[in-house]
Formats: structure tokens, C-alpha cells, sequence
């Protein structure tokens, strides 16, 4: 079965129920990348989406929760052999995370290092005020051709998203984003061939509910809007975005 959505970063595990967020995505055909927050996490999303045609599970250790979940880092190290995709990882500067920024960055440093070293992974990254320094590290650790970076909800400097684009970067797009002045911006400047859509599901909210799993609908219509093109062949273009990005090109 062919997928007719992308929706690679939502947290289906936060979702109320597991069980039904990935068989909305199913039955919507999302091809999704469901990131996890803890490498504790992992094991019940794995087995929850193993009988998905279109649900992935990432493994994850999220900046926000280093502070108090960074011995988990051992869980994640051991685990990382059993997963092509990772996330939700990155770093976080916001003022609610800036004091675990330097224990962030050593666990940031070290997972990059795993991947670098198992090759062929690909991962979604988080970068809240902190996009230059998620590039330096990705330069420092992870070589161009030892793993595959998407981007998720990326507001770098028009400098930050040139060098992204360089190191051969995919970023992933939400309606959230896309109705922000930054995010509009960045979308100008990225290349279409490199743009998947996600969700960040539940975290979004379309008036008083949380956006449904995978329903990556309006921003698909957003980017064919700020791009002038036609839904369809955005939608299209998305997902053969997704297909390069998985066969490693
Ligand atoms: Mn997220």
C-alpha cells in the first residue's frame, strides 16, 4: 500500500490513545515517524505499530527532559542497533531548559556519536534557540555520509538554513510553523526537494483540540499556497521527498 501522506515527527504516544492514534494513521495512509520523548518509551511504541503498514518508531531522548532522564542515555545507547530512525533529540536554549544546556549538548554529542558510528540513520532533530549550535555539533560528530538529518520546526537565521541546506538537511513542516512569520521564511528558503511535513503532534491545536494524528492536510495546503503550486503535486513532491530520504540518496 502506497502512502499518500507524510507525517514524519508527532509524539502518537501522547496522543490519549496509542492503540487508535496509529490506526487513524493507517487508515489515513500518513506514512509517520512516531518520535519518542525517553528511551523508555520505545519498546511500547515498537510493539503497539508493529503490525503498521505506514507507522515507524523513532527512538528519542528529548532536550527538555535531559535534565532529569540523561541516565537513560545508556537505555538509548543500547537500543540504537534496533532502530534506523532517532528522535526526538536535539537541543533546547529556551529560558525553561538553558541551565541543562551543557549536560544537553554532552548527551546530544553522544548519540550523534552512536549514530555516526552504526551509520545510515536518520534523525529528527529539535533546535529551539539553539540552531547554530545543533549544526556545529552535527559538523563536529556526525559526517555527511554517516547518517541523514531531518530538521523539525527549524527557525535558523537565513545563514543557519543555507548551511542546513548544504550539509544536505531535510526540514519538516507543520501548519504551526508555516503561520509564523520565522517559519513562513524559512519555508522561502528551502528547497521544495527537501521538504517533508509533520505534525509535532499533539502539541499543535486546530481551535480548542489537539491536531489529529498525521493530519498534515493544511500544511500541505500552506507550502502549495506560499509556493503558488498545486495541492496535489506538493503532496506528491512530499512524498517523494520521503522516498529519497529513506533509500539514503
Ligand atoms: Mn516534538
Amino acid at each position: 500500500m502506497r502512502p499518500e501522506y507524510v507525517d514524519f515527527h508527532t509524539h502518537l504516544d501522547l496522543y490519549p490513545d496509542l492503540e487508535q492514534a496509529i490506526a487513524t494513521c493507517d487508515s489515513s495512509r500518513v506514512a509517520t515517524l512516531a518520535v519518542t520523548t525517553t528511551p523508555k518509551a520505545f519498546e511500547r511504541n515498537v510493539e503497539m505499530s508493529a503490525d503498521s503498514d505506514f507507522v515507524r518508531v523513532g527512538l528519542g531522548l528529548h532536550p527538555q527532559l535531559v535534565a532529569e532522564r540523561h541516565l537513560e542515555i545508556d537505555l538509548f545507547e543500547s537500543l540504537l542497533a534496533r532502530t534506523r530512525y532517532v528522535g526526538e533529540i536535539g537541543l533546547d536554549r529556551s529560558p525553561a531548559h538553558y541551565r541543562s544546556f551543557d549536560l544537553q549538548k554532552s548527551i546530544f554529542g553522544r548519540i550523534l556519536r552512536a549514530c555516526a558510528k552504526q551509520g545510515d540513520k536518520i534523525l529528527s532533530l529539535h533546535s529551539v534557540r539553539a540552531t547554530k549550535p545543533v549544526l556545529d555539533m552535527l559538523d563536529e560528530h556526525l559526517p555527511l555520509d554517516r547518517g541523514h538529518v531531518v530538521l523539525h520546526w527549524f527557525s535558523g537565521s537565513k545563514a543557519d538554513v543555507r548551511r542546513a541546506i548544504d550539509r544536505g538537511c531535510y526540514f519538516s513542516v507543520n501548519e504551526g510553523m508555516l503561520a509564523s512569520a520565522t517559519g513562513g521564511r524559512v519555508m522561502r528558503e528551502i528547497p521544495i526537494d527537501r521538504v517533508l511535513t509533520e505534525t509535532d503532534g499533539p502539541f499543535l491545536a486546530r481551535g480548542d483540540n489537539p491536531i489529529e494524528p498525521g493530519d498534515v492536510t493544511r500544511a500541505v495546503e500552506m507550502i502549495a499556497s506560499s509556493r503558488g503550486a498545486r495541492v496535489d503535486d506538493i503532496r506528491a513532491r512530499i512524498l517523494s521527498n520521503l522516498k529519497r530520504l529513506v533509500q539514503g540518496d
